[in-house]
């Protein structure tokens, strides 16, 4: 376990995605946390990648270029993150545009759902919450705050947006083995994050592994230590890396703060071979 200041966090959110920080001021954060590598891991894009690794120049903290792949299925919220990619792959960047695209649509007709069920909400502003970032409930949860509608943030995602309420829609897009396969076959590692949102995983861990899966984040905020050692226990079975991170948005109680989940260094290092045997 790693100790000591020179932490790892493979898996934090910026502006770009449903994050609050810019992906400079995100990594000038977690370089005060003593973090010496970390994955900027937005929804669907690598848009802040450039500005994230510039920083990290500067400061000394390696910026591992991600992405989070959200899907949703009967394997219930599988989320696949993708390390190693390249932000000037022009066909992935194709790829992405699509999912942010279906984001757009998703987010939309949540906000035609909250007008025609009594709790008005107007595009606009949750346009102007996202900033040009990839739109995602959390920006939703923002404006039901501001106009009233739910007395916290988190509040939002247990009523108004939650899974199965009225306005919820569904995400459609990818299925859980075709996350994993974008983004093996633009030459990333693929890892399923918080393995708790997922149902059936003696089911679908060998799927995922046969589309290629090199980790899973066994290493979580939100994680027992039982849950942990399970986990661990699984990443040994099925031969996958244990990789972790705080999920920091900067935003309400999910995740944790950037560079406080306990990541073995090693784990960065056995990503980048399981990305080299591809
Ligand atoms: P979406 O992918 O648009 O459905 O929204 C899910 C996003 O919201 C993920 O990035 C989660 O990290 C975040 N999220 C999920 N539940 C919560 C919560 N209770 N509070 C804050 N953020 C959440
Ligand atoms: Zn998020
Ligand atoms: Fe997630
Ligand atoms: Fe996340």
């Amino acid at each position: 376990m790693s100790a000591g200041p020179e932490r790892v966090d493979l898996h934090t959110h910026s502006i770009r995605s449903d994050g609050v920080l810019e992906p400079g001021a995100l990594v000038r954060r977690a370089a005060g946390k003593g973090v010496t590598t970390m994955a900027l891991a937005d929804h669907d894009t690598l848009s802040g990648v450039p500005e994230a690794a510039a920083e990290g120049e500067r400061l000394g903290v390696r910026v591992i270029a991600a992405t989070e792949l959200n899907t949703e299925s009967a394997w219930g919220d599988v989320h696949v993150l993708g390390y190693f990619l390249d932000p000037l792959d022009r066909a992935l960047e194709a790829r992405l545009a699509w999912l942010r695209e279906r984001r757009e649509r998703r987010i939309e007709e949540m906000v035609e759902r909250l007008n025609a069920h009594g709790h008005p909400v107007s595009l606009a502003r949750v346009r102007e919450i996202a900033r040009g970032g990839a739109l995602g409930r959390p920006h939703l949860a923002q404006a039901l705050l501001e106009a009233g509608h739910v007395p916290t943030f988190d509040a939002a995602f247990e009523t108004l947006i939650a899974k199965g309420a009225p306005a919820y829609v569904p995400r459609v897009g990818l299925d859980p083995a075709e996350a994993v396969e974008l983004v093996r076959s633009h030459g990333g590692a693929a890892a399923l994050a918080h393995p708790g949102t997922a149902r059936d995983l003696d089911a679908l861990l060998p799927m995922l592994v046969a589309a290629g899966l090199a980790g899973i984040e066994c290493h979580y905020p939100e994680h027992t230590a039982e849950q942990r050692a399970h986990y661990l226990g699984l990443a040994a079975r099925h031969d996958l890396v244990p990789t972790g991170g705080s999920d920091f948005h900067g935003r309400g109680e999910h995740g944790a703060e950037v560079g406080t989940v306990d990541v073995p260094r090693e784990c960065v290092r056995a990503l980048e071979v399981r990305r080299a045997l591809g």
